[in-house]
């Protein structure tokens, strides 16, 4: 029996070092990214379903190390959010994606707005309307055109407090969207009290669009925008199948490989103009 324990511990801890080492070393990885500027912004489309022309953007960073290749968000993002050191990289998306937004409308390539992921951490700086007021200035961009996607786990944590600071954001003129949303859990009563412009719709339900479940849970999520008055967005739209239905559920943008996966902002300005002409 005590045998058994023993080992069981002795399993437990070595997965646990596995993780500490692997946590350890991407937090190191982060730090160089951030010192010799690894960090890239790339730039998904997102189309308006009126006219099926490009509406905008979502800024979705990538973080390509010599060394190590691409590291997906999916592995760094949780452990910056740990460290902190997603404030760093977030000012750095910010800052980049207003710089090449204010570009691109001088150029008159672009309309819309450019859409930047807020995580938790950043969402509850003190000084968050601080940093975001000194990017809009120093890059000079209309706070029009930007958008900032938050998520539900984000405002829930502390609803009283994430009002307020939504309202601040708002204030500026800087829309507000609620991303991946149905796969939290927020309360009705507070989706009322949000000052949002936009429901995102989870790539979980689109790609549910096929089953009667997926198809009653995007009829009733895009039934709750309209109720409140905001405009949805479908993320993860692959297949014509999917387009076609979120078309008859109305749903005003789509987003999604169908369209293009995230792009470099050469590639990203390449799509616009060719979307401008045709
Ligand atoms: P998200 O905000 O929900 O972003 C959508 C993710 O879905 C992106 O993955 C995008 O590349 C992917 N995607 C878009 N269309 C399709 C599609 O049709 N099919 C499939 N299979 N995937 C699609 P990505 O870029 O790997 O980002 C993953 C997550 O990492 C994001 O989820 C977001 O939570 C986080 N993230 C990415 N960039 C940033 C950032 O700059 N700041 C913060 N705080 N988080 C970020
Ligand atoms: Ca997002
Ligand atoms: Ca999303
Ligand atoms: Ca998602």
């Amino acid at each position: 029996h005590a045998k058994e324990g023993g080992n069981r511990y002795l399993f437990f801890s070595e997965d646990m070092n596995k993780k500490a080492v692997k946590r350890l070393q991407v937090e190191n990885l982060i730090r160089l990214g951030l010192k010799e500027d690894y960090f890239q912004v790339y730039y998904q489309p997102k189309m308006s379903f009126s006219d099926g022309t490009l509406n905008g953007m979502e800024a979705l960073v990538r973080f390509i190390t010599p060394k190590n290749g691409l590291v997906s968000p999916g592995t760094f993002i949780p452990i910056a959010e740990e460290t902190g050191q997603i404030v760093e990289i977030g000012d750095l998306v910010l800052r980049k994606a207003c710089i090449d937004m204010k570009r691109w409308l001088d150029e008159g390539i672009i309309r819309g707005r450019v859409a930047v992921n807020l995580s938790a951490r950043q969402f509850n700086l003190p000084d968050l309307m601080q940093r975001i007021d000194r990017i809009l200035h120093e890059t000079e961009l209309d706070p029009h055109h930007l958008e900032l996607e938050i998520t539900e786990g984000t405002v829930m944590n502390n609803a009283k407090h994430a009002i307020e600071t939504m309202h601040q954001i708002r204030d500026r003129g800087i829309h507000l969207a609620m991303d991946d949303f149905g796969t939290g859990y927020s309360s009705l009563s507070y989706l009322r009290k949000f000052p949002l412009n936009t429901l995102k719709i989870d790539k979980a339900f689109v790609d549910d669009a096929d089953s009667d479940f997926g198809k009653a849970m995007i009829d009733t999520i895009v039934t709750i925008a309209r109720n409140l008055g905001l405009s949805t967005v479908a993320e993860g739209v692959e297949t014509n199948e999917q387009k076609a239905f979120m078309t008859e559920m109305e749903c005003d943008v789509l987003q999604g490989y169908l369209y293009s996966k995230p792009l470099s902002a050469v590639e990203f300005s390449q799509f616009a103009m060719m979307d401008k002409m045709t």
